[in-house]
């Protein structure tokens, strides 16, 4: 089996990289890739303590940003969703909760009118 250093490949394509960047690291950390893998990639798991490498490539960083671009952009679509639903559906049933005029109703409004 070919000998590899754990400490060059990127955690997310698995490819040898010596530019990766430490998911831990200053960098790393300014890039929030830690918790953009664990939004995006609930599937991987990394932890300062495990086993696995602690680094991601360039590509992979670019593409994580972009998944996380999506993420968010789709968390703030589901809650403008959600407030368009309550809004709707407060409108809906005070719509709902108005008085209905029977026609007698009507014919006694006018009748007060008159008077
Ligand atoms: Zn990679």
């Amino acid at each position: 089996m070919e000998a590899f250093d754990i400490k060059l490949i990127c955690r997310l394509c698995a490819r040898e990289d010596e530019s990766c960047i430490q998911v831990f690291g200053e960098n790393g950390i300014k890039h929030n890739i830690s918790k953009k893998i664990r939004l995006c990639l609930p599937i991987i798991t990394v932890a300062e303590d495990d086993k696995y490498p602690k680094q991601i490539c360039l590509s992979c960083l670019k593409k994580l940003d972009t998944s996380f671009e999506l993420y968010s952009g789709c968390m703030n679509a589901q809650n403008t969703i959600k407030r368009l639903l309550k809004k709707f559906t407060q409108i809906e049933s005070a719509k709902d909760n108005l008085p209905v005029q029977t026609p007698l109703d009507r014919v006694q409004n006018d009748v007060s009118f008159i008077c």
